[in-house]
């Protein structure tokens, strides 16, 4: 439902359970770019010892190296060409890391000067940043298995080994972990911001930046779809007087309470904000104009109905505007366009005595008459005052 955003719901989305992360696509594109940068930078400065004298072995070493090298830049561009990587191939990567370096103490003549341990910061580094925590301990402990392979042939003494080996995979964990929980706290402020920059911070409801955000996303699938699009425009009756009575307390508990209903009374894929005081749209699509005035209708009762932990109560003057989203169109601009004629509509429903519901015209024809229109509950189209408003709300895209 996309009534209120919580941490167990996804706002890009509008639907699902389950802890809030950043956008899947974006982290493989990053995952990918990231790892291409480091890929190269490694294949960059392990080249260079292809350049200088007496660092590689002789022979056969000499050319596995040249190869390792060629893979390293290979892998490079392969990722920065496909610009995404899954969480498996990562991990793959990660342990190739480890190996590249395994060969390249292999191919060196004295591993102890010109292959540090430390280069496997590179592999230690990509993990902790981008695996999740399972695979990260199990590429630690293959970070430590690598130090000892790697440092065996330069250590005569065991302890030596074990000294060192513990050191350099201690070393290296170390930082892995600290990037780690770094990362973890990094997300979980961007997904915090993120759920604040959408939140009404008094109901908990979504704003109007969200409410905009999601234009676009909501009109393409209302023309995929061939349904068209409701916008309701819900204002409280009277809530100034509420609050001078009361006071503001009172007034915020009982927009609390409004929000609350009406989260329960929206459908699930609908769009309920709160776009100012006291003012909420309700964005969704509709198959015909009947189902639209329906809802309008629930959540006028859910309004009604709600109660503050005190016991007040507020009603709701609702105006209602259907329009069929068309190809080639500004969504944005669309939206606010539906919403002013909800929001005309909203003020018909408040003329005409509040607590109740009114509907924008249809389009004019082309003879430039408006054509049957406004549907208020408890009016009948052609009674008192109904012409009247109906040509107040104005032209329609029904
Ligand atoms: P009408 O039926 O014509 O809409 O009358 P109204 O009193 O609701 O409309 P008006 O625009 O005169 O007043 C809106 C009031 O809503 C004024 C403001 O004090 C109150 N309001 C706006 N935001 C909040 C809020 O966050 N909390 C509280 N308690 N009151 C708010
Ligand atoms: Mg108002
Ligand atoms: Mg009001």
């Amino acid at each position: 439902m996309i009534g209120r955003p919580s941490h167990a719901s996804d706002l890009s989305s509008g639907d699902g359970a389950g802890e809030r992360r950043l956008p899947a696509g974006l982290d493989s594109r990053v995952a990918a770019l990231s790892l291409a940068a480091l890929l190269l930078i490694g294949a960059l400065m392990g080249s260079l010892n292809l350049l200088v004298d007496g660092v590689l072995r002789d022979g056969a070493g000499r050319w596995a190296y040249a190869a390792t090298m060629a893979l390293l830049f290979a892998l490079s561009a392969h990722l920065a060409i496909r610009r995404r990587v899954g969480q498996a191939h990562t991990f793959g990567l990660v342990l190739l890391g480890d190996v590249i370096y395994l060969v390249v103490v292999l191919c060196i003549e004295d591993p102890l000067r010109y292959a540090t341990p430390l280069m496997l910061l590179f592999p230690a580094l990509a993990g902790a940043w981008f695996l999740p925590l399972r695979p990260l301990c199990v590429h630690m402990i293959a970070t430590t298995g690598i130090c000892l392979a790697a440092l065996w042939p330069s250590y005569d003494s065991a302890v030596g080994l074990i000294v060192q080996a513990g050191v350099s995979a201690g070393t290296l964990n170390a930082a892995a972990m600290g990037v780690y929980l770094l990362r973890q706290r990094v997300q979980r402020l961007l997904v915090a911001t993120e759920t604040l920059s959408h939140q009404d911070a008094l109901t908990g409801l979504y704003n109007r930046r969200y409410l905009v955000e999601q234009a676009p996303r909501m009109w393409g699938q209302a023309r995929r779809d061939g349904v068209q699009l409701s916008a309701m425009v819900l204002d409280l009756d009277h809530f100034k007087r509420l609050n001078d009575e009361f006071g503001h307390a009172v007034g915020d508990s009982v927009l609390r309470a409004v929000a609350r209903s009406l989260t329960g009374a929206v459908r699930p894929a609908d769009l309920l904000a709160r776009t100012g005081g006291e003012e909420l749209v309700v964005l969704g699509s509709v198959g015909v104009v009947a189902e639209g005035r329906r809802l309008a209708e629930r959540l006028r009762l859910a309004v009604a109905n709600a109660r503050s932990d005190d016991g007040h109560a507020v009603t709701a003057s609702i105006g209602i505007a259907v329009a069929r989203p068309v190809e080639g169109e500004d969504p944005v601009a669309a939206l606010w366009r539906l919403v002013d004629r909800a929001d005309a509509a909203m003020y018909v429903a408040k003329r005409s005595g509040r607590d109740r519901v009114a509907l924008a015209d249809r389009p004019r024809s082309r003879a430039g008459h408006a054509e049957s229109s406004t549907w208020q509950r408890g009016h009948a189209p052609g009674s008192a005052g109904w012409s009247e408003t109906s040509r107040a709300v104005g032209s329609a895209e029904l």
